[in-house]
C-alpha cells in the first residue's frame, strides 16, 4: 500500500501491481466514482528518474484521449509520492485470462485483443510508442471489451529512449536501444496474440536465451492454425521494416484475416467463446467484489450508467485538474501532504513474470570524465585558450569517456558565452553507442570571447534530470595581433609607431574596442654579449600614447601605438610587448596567466 495516498480518494482495495506501480481500486469521495489509482512505488519516489519515468506516463497517458486507452483522471505528485488517478477497468488482465484458462480460440484471441490494439494505434496516430504491450497491460471487461493501460516506459516516435521493455515481448531492436517505432509495439502485439493462440509466449528461457532467440531465431509457427502463419511471421520480423508499421494496419491485416479465414460473423462467434471466459472474470473480479464488500454498488454495468448519465463527463471534464491536465499535460502539487498512517496489507500472490524482466533493463549510473584539447596553447587548471584567426574562429575539441554507458544514453554539450547573463544552453548533442561499457564522445567547439562549456549526460533524448554532469571548462579566445614597426634612431633615442592589428570575433569586436586595452607596456632588451644580459624595460608615464582604435573589418581594428626608448648599443633588439594582463575578467577577452600578448621584435644594425 503506497505510505501517501492522493487527498480526495478513499483506497479499497490494491488490485495490481508491476515493476513501477501499486494500483489500488479507490473511490473519489466527492462523486462516489470509483477509480484505479496508479502509485509510485515507495522506493522509487526519492528517485528523480523515476519521478520523471512517472510524469511521461501520466504525459502520455494525457496525450491520448481514446476510448481503448484507460483514461487519464488526474496526475498528482507531492514531495512524498506521486499517483496517476485513472479510469478504472472493470474486469482483469489478459493474462490472468490467460493463466486461468489457457490459450483461446483465435477469434476470442482476437475480440480480447482488438480494443487494445486499437488503442495502440491512437498512440502511435499520435506520435507514442508504448513499448511494453503484453498479457499484463491489457485490461478486460466483463464484455470481453480490452483497454490498453501502462504508458510508464513510453516514448515519443524516433525518441532514443531508456533501452527497456519486458524480455518475452521486446522487439529486437528495442532490446538494443534503437530509435522508438510503432513496428516495436507491433512486434510484441503479435508476440501477446501468438501467445493467446497457442498459450504459450513466442520464445521463453533465460535472458540471454531470451535475447539470442529474439535477435536469431525464428519464431516457432508450427503451434499456430495455418492461416494465421504468414502474419505472425511478418508481425514479428526480426527487421522492423518487414513487419506492418504500426498497431493501425496490424488491426487492419488481423481483421482481414479473420473475416477471410474465419468468417463475416467471427466477432460474434469469439465472443460467445468468451463468454465461458466471462464466467471466468466475474468469478475474479476483484474490483467488483471489493467494491460489493464495501457496500457501493459498483460493477460494470453500473459504472456505464453512470457514465451515461448527462452531465458527468462534463462533471469530470470541469474540474481544475481534469482541466490544468488538459491544457498542461500535468498538475503538480507542490505541498507536501500529510503521511497518512500505512495500513497493513496482505501481499498479492504475482504469479507473473513482470519486475525482474523490466528491472534487469535499467543500468547503473553511468560516470563522466572530460578532456578539452585546444591547438597549441596554454592550459590551466580547467582554463583553455584558442587564438582568434582573423575570420577564421579558433575551434577547440572538447571530448572524453562515459563511463558504464548504456545505448540511447545522450551527452549533451552546454555552453554558457560570456558575459554569462543567460544561463547554459544545449549546444550539441550525441547519442552514445558503448563499446562494452564505456563510450566516448567529441564537441568541436567555436568558444566566442569566453565560454564556460559542460558536459551531461541523460537516460534519454526526453529526459530532462541528468544522470551525471561534468566540471565548467573554460575556453578563451585570445584576439590576433599582427602589424609592423620601423624604428628610426638618433643618438640615444629612438622613436617608433607600432600599428597594431588585432582580430577578434565580430561579436567581441565593439567591447575590444572600447575597453581599457593596453595595461602593461615592456620593451625587452635582448643582450648583445654575455657581458650585457637581457633587461626589460618599463616605460615611463605618457609613453607611449595609444591611438584611437579604428574598425578596419567586422572582426579587425587597428591602433597605433608610439613610444620612445633609450636606444642601447650594446642590445641586437628590442622586443615590445602589448598585454592586456588579468582584465580578461572583467571584459571578457585574453587568457588566464598574462600570455594574452602582441609582440613584436625591432631589430638593430
Ligand atoms: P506497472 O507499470 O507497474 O506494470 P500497470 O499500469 O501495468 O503497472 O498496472 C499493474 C496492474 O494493475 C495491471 O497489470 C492491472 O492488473 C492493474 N491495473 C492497472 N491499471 C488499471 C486500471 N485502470 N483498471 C484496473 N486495473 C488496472
Ligand atoms: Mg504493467
Amino acid at each position: 500500500m503506497a505510505a501517501w495516498t492522493i487527498p480526495g480518494y478513499t483506497e479499497i482495495e490494491e488490485i495490481g501491481s508491476g515493476g513501477f506501480g501499486e494500483v489500488v481500486l479507490a473511490r473519489h469521495d466527492a462523486t462516489g466514482m470509483p477509480v484505479a489509482i496508479k502509485y509510485l512505488r515507495a522506493n522509487l519516489c526519492s528517485d528523480p528518474m523515476f519521478i520523471q519515468m512517472f510524469r511521461d506516463e501520466a504525459t502520455a497517458l494525457a496525450s491520448i484521449e481514446d476510448p481503448n486507452v484507460v483514461r487519464l483522471y488526474e496526475y498528482v505528485e507531492s514531495a512524498v509520492g506521486a499517483g496517476i488517478v485513472m479510469e478504472l477497468v472493470d474486469g482483469v488482465s489478459l493474462r490472468e485470462i490467460l493463466v486461468h484458462q489457457g490459450a483461446t480460440t483465435v477469434e476470442a484471441a482476437l475480440v480480447v485483443l482488438e480494443g487494445s490494439l486499437l488503442g495502440l494505434a491512437a498512440a502511435h496516430q499520435r506520435g507514442v510508442v508504448h513499448r511494453d504491450y503484453k498479457p499484463e497491460n491489457v485490461l478486460v471487461d466483463g464484455e470481453g471489451t480490452s483497454k490498453l493501460t501502462d504508458f510508464g516506459i513510453a516514448a515519443r516516435t524516433g525518441e532514443r529512449p531508456l533501452p527497456a521493455g519486458t524480455l518475452r515481448y521486446a522487439a529486437p531492436e528495442q532490446l538494443a536501444g534503437a530509435p522508438a517505432s510503432p513496428a516495436g509495439d507491433v512486434y510484441a502485439a503479435t508476440a501477446t496474440f501468438y501467445e493467446c493462440v497457442t498459450g504459450r509466449p513466442p520464445f521463453s528461457g533465460t535472458r540471454e536465451e531470451l535475447l539470442r532467440q529474439h535477435n536469431s531465431e525464428p519464431v516457432p509457427l508450427e503451434l499456430l492454425p495455418e492461416p494465421l502463419r504468414p502474419l505472425i511471421a511478418t508481425g514479428m520480423a526480426k527487421e522492423l521494416r518487414s513487419r506492418p508499421a504500426d498497431a493501425a494496419s496490424l488491426v487492419a491485416d488481423l481483421q482481414s484475416i479473420a473475416s477471410r479465414a474465419y468468417g463475416q460473423s467471427w466477432r460474434r462467434r469469439g465472443r460467445s467463446h468468451l463468454s465461458e471466459a466471462a464466467l471466468l472474470l466475474a468469478a475474479l473480479w476483484p474490483m467488483g467484489a471489493a467494491a460489493a464488500q464495501q457496500g457501493t454498488a459498483m460493477g460494470f454495468i453500473q459504472l456505464r450508467q453512470l457514465e451515461d448519465q448527462p452531465g458527468f463527463r462534463q462533471r469530470w471534464a470541469s474540474r481544475p485538474l481534469r482541466a490544468a491536465i488538459a491544457v498542461a499535460g500535468i498538475a503538480v502539487i507542490a505541498a507536501i501532504t500529510t503521511l497518512a498512517v500505512p495500513a497493513p496489507r496482505a501481499e498479492t500472490a504475482d504469479a507473473m513474470p513482470s519486475t525482474a524482466d523490466l528491472t534487469a533493463f535499467v543500468p547503473p549510473t553511468p560516470k563522466i570524465q572530460v578532456t578539452v584539447s585546444t591547438p597549441p596553447h596554454t592550459e590551466k587548471a580547467k582554463e583553455f585558450s584558442v587564438v582568434y584567426g582573423g575570420g577564421s574562429d579558433g575551434t577547440a575539441q572538447i571530448g572524453g569517456e562515459v563511463i558504464n554507458a548504456v545505448n540511447g544514453e545522450v551527452v549533451t554539450l552546454y555552453a554558457q558565452h560570456f558575459p554569462f547573463a543567460a544561463p547554459p544552453t544545449p549546444a550539441a548533442s550525441v547519442d552514445l553507442s558503448p563499446v562494452g561499457t564505456i563510450a566516448r564522445y567529441t564537441f568541436r567547439v567555436t568558444p566566442i570571447v569566453l565560454t564556460r562549456y559542460s558536459v551531461k549526460v541523460f537516460r534519454s533524448r526526453i529526459a530532462t534530470t541528468p544522470l551525471v554532469s561534468s566540471p565548467i571548462s573554460v575556453i578563451y579566445v585570445i584576439p590576433n595581433y599582427s602589424g609592423s614597426f620601423v624604428p628610426t634612431c638618433a643618438g640615444t633615442q629612438c622613436q617608433a609607431a607600432w600599428s597594431v592589428t588585432i582580430s577578434v570575433p565580430p561579436s567581441a569586436l565593439k567591447t575590444e574596442m572600447s575597453s581599457t586595452v593596453y595595461t602593461y607596456f615592456a620593451l625587452n632588451y635582448e643582450g648583445f654579449s654575455p657581458s650585457s644580459p637581457s633587461r626589460v624595460l618599463s616605460l615611463g608615464a605618457g609613453n607611449p600614447v595609444i591611438g584611437a582604435p579604428r574598425q578596419i573589418s567586422a572582426d579587425k581594428y587597428t591602433l597605433t601605438i608610439k613610444f620612445s626608448y633609450p636606444n642601447d648599443p650594446n642590445s641586437i633588439s628590442v622586443l615590445a610587448s602589448v598585454c592586456k594582463k588579468p582584465l580578461y575578467l572583467k571584459d571578457g577577452i585574453g587568457s588566464p596567466g598574462g600570455s594574452d600578448c602582441g609582440s613584436r621584435t625591432m631589430s638593430y644594425g
